[in-house]
């Protein structure tokens, strides 16, 4: 058996017992009447949340990076604005031009926001026919603007606006008809709250459609086939059932809950641990473009991040280091999912238990 650790990472996150019970259900066939019941109940209650009225949401059994290259694959064609402001943005890019397209950056510093401004005056050149955007940048703890960018691209109808809200979606309110996106997807190891393994993807009826011409699309994550089995209540290939139906149990309990509750209650846990980083460090991001679901701390007194946890780990909890190059420079408290006000409060009061042995 693997210890028990109370996971403030941002993702793979903690599960609550009843979602792991959840996964632990005897196997169905997927071409079979108990899937599709699952599969059309669990979409449904995700077009709820999303507000996904004119397109659809899919299941892949993957983790959320197939999702990134699927939008690059299915909706990329002539060139691709990758905006980027940390590390997975950063990836967004690569992966573009790992798949042979033309791809221009949108490079902020770390820790700053992609503006939308910005964005609007490089799509003004009419290069570009896809746009990505990483809603909330786990590796910097930035909060993109995306009602804000959602104007702007608005005013181009012929490019594809592509989100990445891995680790937002279900934690902040995202409004995917309203704001006119083409591709939404999050993987379910994040805000959801579930073990890893599989994404949730909403694709507008229009990027399907572009989907359709767009050539060498590749097999596994080709939208025209999630398109056409959906249609059927199916995937195209053999889904991760056991998740998929945690995935339902967990939308009954964010709806028994409430989608807005649910929201407020990963608020006020941000507002929480940002006041509690205020007075003893400082925050990562810009002010103003704080992320909800995950705060980035600088960590302005130099502690030694890797004790800060082991120590933590001795009592159950672990947090995350700063990612990549920004390691030792900040470290990241996740509060989304099932962590409440109460377990944050509890970490937070064995951090400042240890604070004081570090220096
Ligand atoms: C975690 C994460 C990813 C990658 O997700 P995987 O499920 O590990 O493939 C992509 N984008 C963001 C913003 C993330 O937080």
């Amino acid at each position: 058996m693997l210890k028990h650790v109370k996971l403030f990472t941002p993702g793979p996150v903690e599960v609550d017992p009843e979602i792991l019970q959840a996964c632990a259900v005897p196997m169905v066939s997927h071409r079979g009447k108990e899937y599709e019941a699952l599969h059309r109940r669990t979409r449904d209650k995700l077009r709820t949340m999303l507000n996904v009225v004119s397109g659809r949401v899919f299941l892949f059994t993957s983790s959320a990076t197939g999702a990134m290259e699927a939008s690059i694959r299915n909706l990329a064609g002539k060139r691709v604005l990758s905006c980027t402001c940390g590390a997975f943005s950063e990836r967004w890019h690569e992966i573009a031009k790992e798949n042979g397209r033309e791809a221009d950056a949108y490079a902020v510093e770390w820790g700053q926001p992609n503006r939308p401004e910005e964005i609007g005056r490089r799509l003004a050149t009419g290069k570009y026919d896809c746009v990505t955007v990483v809603h909330n940048e786990t590796s910097t703890g930035v909060m993109n603007p995306l009602a804000d960018i959602a104007d702007v691209l608005r005013k181009y109808p012929d490019v594809s606006f592509c989100v990445d809200a891995v680790s937002s979606m279900s934690g902040v309110e995202i409004d995917f008809e309203k704001w006119g996106i083409d591709i939404l997807f999050a993987g379910v190891q994040k805000a959801f709250g579930l073990p890893p393994g599989l994404s949730v993807v909403a694709v507008r009826d229009r990027a399907l459609q572009k989907a359709a011409s767009m050539p060498a699309r590749g097999h596994y994550f080709d939208l025209v086939q999630f398109k056409k089995y959906d249609d059927k209540n199916q995937t195209p290939e053999t889904p991760v059932i056991s998740l998929i139906h945690a995935l339902d149990v967990q939308l009954d309990r964010m709806m028994k809950e409430g989608f807005a509750a649910r929201y407020a209650k990963t608020l006020e846990m941000a507002r929480a641990c940002r006041a509690w980083a205020g007075e003893r460090f400082a925050l990562f991001p810009e002010k103003g473009y704080e992320s909800v679901t995950l705060s980035a701390i600088r960590n302005t007194r130099g502690i030694p991040v890797d004790r800060l946890n082991a120590e933590l780990k001795k009592r159950g909890c672990e947090i995350s280091e700063g990612y990549g190059k920004i390691k030792s420079l900040s470290f990241r408290i996740a509060h989304m999912a099932d962590i409440t006000l109460k377990d944050l409060r509890e970490l937070l009061a064995m951090i400042d238990e240890i604070l004081p042995t570090l220096q």
